[in-house]
């Protein structure tokens, strides 16, 4: 018989598809890696079993302990299926502009759910932050992975899914792009990929119009889970060669294009690291074997790029009609 001990022991190991529609016209192999084949649906499982793993290990979280981290997203869907196995306790600090389906995810999951209001400043005592601090201080035996700090979350990256794609390419990856939230993902398979090609590979970040990491002006966009508006401790800005910037249009009509023609179901930040991917391919010759990273599934997107109306109510008429007629 064959078969896993925990459903946690069935993260890591996603495989790789090729893209032939999107890449249309392109000289190079174009391999997307499917991350929402992940038990928890998103490559944050990778990074939180190791980082539950390290505090174990550290005796910062012992049995019987509690898992608390402000965060209503892909981590936190991993946080609370490993801590779940493991026989934690898991609370989440979630903005309550996060209504609805992740909540509710995260319920599903058996962990405890805390709703502060998304309209207070940081330092203010209901912010996400300010509670998630008390409540670690409150309850003993009180664990934060703090994912953008915590160096198991790059490290996690570093040992598998570097390692992965190095092995089902045979070591032929010669590109590798990803989006850029935290950083743990481009910094620690990045890095890995860099020293196994002893520096022949380019890593290259895909950012959202309005985020920091790829310069320019700071402003607000649409496309979830990627770029931020400061530098996060967890992000290794020598790792990347090269940014590419991708607008919330084009990423949303790409994200699109993939659920029709490739018949991957995935979420917007996908959906930008491919523009970004078809991007730095357009001239690269027939032997480029471009690896491209997809951090979750569209299910969690259903009522947003894939809602013709919510689309229409959220972007310009121009950018509208570029999506919906792909
Ligand atoms: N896409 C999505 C949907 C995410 O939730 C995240 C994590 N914030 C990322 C991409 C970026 O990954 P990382 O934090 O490792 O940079």
């Amino acid at each position: 018989m064959r078969y896993a001990a925990s459903v946690a022991d069935l993260i890591g190991n996603t495989p790789l598809v090729r893209l032939h529609s999107v890449t249309a016209g392109l000289h190079a192999t174009v391999l997307a890696k499917v991350e929402y084949l992940n038990p928890g649906g998103s490559a944050k499982d990778r990074i939180a079993v190791r980082m539950i793993d390290a505090a174990e290990e550290a005796g910062l979280l012992r049995p019987g302990g509690t898992i608390i981290e402000p965060t209503s997203g892909n981590t936190g869907i991993g946080l609370a299926l490993v801590a779940q196995q493991r026989g934690y306790r898991m609370i989440f600090v979630v903005p309550d502009k996060f209504a609805g389906e992740k909540m509710a995810v995260l319920r599903a999951y058996g962990a405890e759910v805390v709703e502060v209001p998304a309209s207070v400043p940081p330092e203010h005592p209901d912010s996400y932050y300010s509670v998630a601090d008390r409540l670690s201080r409150e309850i003993p035996g009180a664990f934060t992975p703090n994912q953008f700090a915590n160096p198991a979350a790059p490290r996690s990256h570093f040992e598998t899914t570097g390692p992965e794609i190095w092995a089902d390419t045979d070591g032929r990856v010669t590109h590798f792009v990803a989006g850029i939230g935290t950083g743990g993902t481009i910094s620690g398979a990045g890095r890995f990929l860099k020293e196994a090609s002893r520096g022949g590979i380019r890593v290259i970040g895909a950012d959202p119009e309005g985020s920091i990491y790829s310069g320019g002006p700071v402003h607000g966009y649409l496309i979830e889970g990627v770029g931020e508006d400061f530098f996060p401790s967890n992000f290794d800005p020598g790792v990347v060669d090269d940014y590419v910037r991708v607008s919330d249009a084009d990423a949303f009509a790409m994200t699109r294009r993939l659920a029709r023609e490739e018949g991957l179901l995935v979420g917007g930040s996908s959906g930008m690291a491919v523009a970004a991917a078809l991007e730095a391919a357009r001239d690269l010759p027939a032997e480029a074997v471009v690896v491209v990273l997809l951090p979750d599934s569209g299910r969690g997107y259903l009522t947003k790029i894939f809602d013709d109306q919510w689309l229409g109510a959220h972007m310009s008429p121009t950018d509208l009609d570029t999506i919906v007629s792909v």
